[in-house]
This record gives C-alpha cells, structure tokens and sequence, in this order.
C-alpha cells in the first residue's frame, strides 16, 4: 500500500488524486513568461533544467546556475508550489541551496537525477540532506524495475559508515532522506536500423510493478517516451490508467512564438494545450478519487 507523502505542503500518494508537473525541459531567458502563463492556467508544480546531459558535446549544456536563478525568481512572483529541477553533480546541491537562499523562494524544490546520469557519489549526497525531496529517472536501458530500487536506496539510507573491521556503523543521528520519487520515462528497445514513430519504448507496467514492490509515489513522464507533442496524449493516458501519483509533462511556447525552444521542443506541449493536459488529469481525478 502506498504512503502518503508530503511534498511542501502537498500530500500525495494513498488515494490521493494524481499532481500534474508542467513546464520546459530547458530553463531559457523567457522562463518568467511561460511560468506566469503556467500559473495562470492554474499549474502549481513546475519542472525546468538547468543542467542539461546530452548525447553530444556540442549540443546546448543549459544556464546552469543562472538558470535556477530564473526559474526560482519566477517561481516566488508567481508563487508555485514546487519546483522539480535536474542536478548532475554534487556541486549542483550546493548550488541550488545557494541560490535558493539568495532568491528566498517559499515554495519546495525537488532535485531530480536524470536518466543517465546516475552515480553513487551523487545519491549519498542526496541521501544525506533532507532538504530537498528526491526524484530519480530510470536508465533507457534498465531491463527491470530492480536497478532503480537499488538507486533509491542510495539516497533513503544516506551516507553508510563502516568501522577498520569492515562492521556496518549504526548512528541514530544519522542523517538520511526519506522523500524519494521514481520516474519512469520509456525504455531504448531499438534495434541500431529500426525506425519507430516514438523516442522510447513505453513502459506503463513498470509503474503496476513500482507500486507493488516500493512504497515511493511514481512519476510518469510521458514527454521524453513520446518525442513528439502529438504522441503524448495516448501516452500520457496509458499512464493514467496504472494510476500514478505523478505525471509529468514538458512544455513550451505556442509553435508560431518567436521563442524556440533550446532543447526538447518537438515533444513539447504548446501552451495554448496546457489547459486540455490538466483537464485530462482532472477528469482521470473526478474518475478515481471522486475529487
Ligand atoms: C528531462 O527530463 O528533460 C530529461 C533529460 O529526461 P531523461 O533524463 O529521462 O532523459
Ligand atoms: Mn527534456
């Protein structure tokens, strides 16, 4: 049976209705605009990168820091509830506290771990702060559910100390972060010459088997399985309907809007059809949760 989970002052999780996550896959200049529209249509959880890991070097890397600093000032002027953000390495914590700090914004930020850039050093540093709820990505190439239950480990028992024997210490005060999510974002099934209409392989099932296996509230990202705005709709259902706590989905300005987006945009959903996405998961609500 799931947990209820509080994420700021939001609970999810144990029959509670499903939270939709809206926003950029990339953080640019204009983010204060599109947040302002974001919270106009009534989206209170935001998600936008600042660190982006690519497939080449030369592709766009993300504002970094600058970045969070755009993001977090729109997110306080328009007072979002919680902001999901990518963190690719420890320094990035640090960096984000530190912005966070300067910018004063009242609302939760939860890190998350992207697909593929998941490493041990990262999540105990996660594990070890519970400052910041925890969202991590599954890898493309994952053939189970067992490889992120394992990464969730990492940051729900925090930093392990062993004494000179090799003996596992146990301290009461430890430090450790119980607020992790699970994402589950498609699988790279293809063949190297196989041509398919979506980026990812869907794997709706996987949230069926992360709800049975964990107590962790489970995200469905049907942007980055679609790879193309116009599929995500069926995708975002077929997640909908194995009843995630989450879903998430990307965003941008409409097609004729000058803005281009940097990184992401043909899976983006325009912003004039933010407003069919939430009504989607309200209805899928008023089906479930009677809310
Ligand atoms: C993202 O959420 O923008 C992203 C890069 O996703 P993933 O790590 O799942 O590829
Ligand atoms: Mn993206």
């Amino acid at each position: 049976m799931m947990a209820i989970v509080k994420i700021g002052h939001d609970t999810i999780g144990c029959g509670l209705p499903c939270q939709p996550i809206v926003g950029p896959c990339t953080v640019t200049r204009d983010v204060s605009d599109l947040v302002s529209m974001l919270a106009d249509r009534g989206v209170m959880w935001i998600r936008g990168g600042c660190w982006k890991p690519r497939s080449t070097s030369i592709s766009f890397w993300g504002f970094g820091i600058g970045g969070v600093e755009w993001l977090l000032r729109a997110a306080r002027a328009n007072t979002i509830k919680t902001v999901f953000m990518e963190v690719m390495d420890t320094r990035h914590i640090d960096d984000v506290r530190y912005v966070h700090q300067c910018v004063g914004f009242e609302g939760t930020i939860v890190l998350w771990v992207g697909a593929r850039t998941s490493n041990q050093t990262l999540l105990e540093a996660l594990g070890s702060q519970d400052e910041y709820p925890v969202m991590l990505k599954h890898h493309p190439w994952d053939t189970t559910i067992d490889p992120l239950l394992t990464r969730a480990q990492f940051v729900t028992n925090g930093e392990m100390k062993w004494d000179d024997t090799g003996a596992l210490l146990v301290d009461p005060d430890h430090e450790q972060n119980s607020t992790v999510l699970l994402c589950v974002r498609g699988l790279d099934k293809r063949a190297p010459d196989q041509h398919r209409p979506l980026r990812f392989s869907p794997n709706p099932e996987w949230i069926t088997e992360l709800h049975e296996r964990s107590l962790h509230p489970v995200v469905w990202d049907p942007s980055h399985i679609a790879g193309r705005s116009e599929f995500v709709w069926q995708i975002l259902r077929a997640g909908l309907n194995r009843q995630p706590e989450v879903v998430m989905v990307e965003c941008w300005f409409d097609r004729d809007d000058h803005r281009k987006a940097l990184c992401d945009g043909d899976q983006a959903i325009p912003i004039s059809q933010v407003p069919s996405i939430l009504k989607m998961v309200k209805e899928h609500n008023a089906l479930h949760y009677g809310v």
